[in-house]
């Protein structure tokens, strides 16, 4: 039985006194919520001792957006892992759709970027998507996969026994238009069954969650889907309400 998950990817949003507004209706609202849902936020790094201070003895966890692939030394503007797991952080997203379209970011670094995650100790959260136009041209499923193959190839199936895979199609980031349920459960399908061939254990115990305007309006759809294990959550995180909503969504 795979466990929920829904994340909260807040990106480069919020202040000191939005984000501790923000905590202290999360941590009432979702008081009790542990058992049935892991639930975590991922805020800009700057505001994690905020988040740990705020978040001690609550249902929700931290995680970072990004990381650096280094453990140490002259690299201007970079935040390690060790640095990260000084904050309580436990989850750390990497290959999010914008780091690799506007940082540059390729598979070889986001693979290198997981197994720095890994090596610490910490969950990577493995994002994957398709353009826009790759999926009009009919390679969606080609490239989705193809970039989780750059990890496996790197790293090993059985680095996904502990790591998450977020499916998030690029089209349906921050745009509001969401991935119908059938369409997210076919991805999802398409990428369990990738894994499958290497390794069925792995593949059957493995969380793939979806990511891409998910709103307190789909959510139960969408996380009701087979192979849908929760949500990544940009936009309708950083509303109390909405994310609280989002989170109870899990059947
Ligand atoms: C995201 O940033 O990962 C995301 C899915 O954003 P949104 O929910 O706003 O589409």
């Amino acid at each position: 039985m795979r466990r929920s998950i829904v994340a909260g990817n807040w990106k480069m949003n919020g202040s000191a006194e939005s984000i501790t507004q923000l905590l202290e209706s999360l941590v009432v609202g979702l008081a009790g919520c542990g058992d049935k849902v892991e639930i975590l936020v991922c805020p800009p790094a700057l505001y994690l001792p905020l988040v740990q201070t705020s978040l001690t003895n609550s249902a929700v966890s931290i995680g970072a957006q990004n990381v650096s692939e280094h453990s140490a030394g002259a690299f201007t503007g970079e935040i390690s892992v060790a640095m990260l797991k000084d904050y309580a952080v436990r989850y750390v997203i990497v290959g999010h759709s914008e780091r690799r379209q506007l940082n540059g970011e390729t598979d070889t670094l986001v693979a290198r970027k997981f197994a720095a995650v890994q090596a610490q100790g910490l969950c990577p959260i493995l994002c994957v998507g398709e353009t826009l136009e790759q999926r009009e041209k009919g390679n969606a499923e080609q490239v989705v996969t193809e970039q989780l193959s750059a990890v496996l190839e790197e790293c090993g199936v059985d680095s996904l026994n502990s790591a998450i895979v977020a499916y998030e199609p690029v089209w349906a980031i921050g745009t509001g238009k969401t991935a119908t349920p059938e369409q997210a459960q076919q991805m999802h399908r398409v990428l369990r069954e990738s894994i499958a061939r290497i390794s069925a254990k792995v593949a059957s115990q493995v969380r793939i969650i979806y990511g891409g305007s998910v709103s307190a309006a789909n959510a139960q759809e969408l996380f009701a889907q087979t192979d849908i294990d929760g949500g990544l959550v940009g936009g309708a995180s950083l509303k109390a309400d909405e994310f609280i909503t989002i989170c109870k969504s899990v059947s």
